[in-house]
């Protein structure tokens, strides 16, 4: 499925400073409507830690300029 806003395009991503570390920063969805919500958005499904946010997004992601 393709969405109109991906998660690195959407303003509901915020950083999840509770499992950041000092050489990575974790991202999560941060919209009470997604079916992520809290879901870390740059971990692979292996596990390993992403410096960019791949997820594919979500039905209900808004773009960052959207007032
Ligand atoms: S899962 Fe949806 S609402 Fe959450 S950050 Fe990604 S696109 Fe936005």
């Amino acid at each position: 499925m393709v969405y109109e806003v991906k998660c690195a395009e959407c303003r509901f991503v915020c950083e999840n400073k509770a499992i950041s570390k000092k050489n990575w920063t974790a991202y999560r969805c941060n919209n009470r409507r997604s079916e992520f919500y809290k879901t870390t958005l740059n971990i692979s499904i292996g596990g390993a830690e992403m410096d960019t946010i791949t997820w594919i997004g979500c039905e209900f992601g808004e773009r960052q300029d959207t007032k």
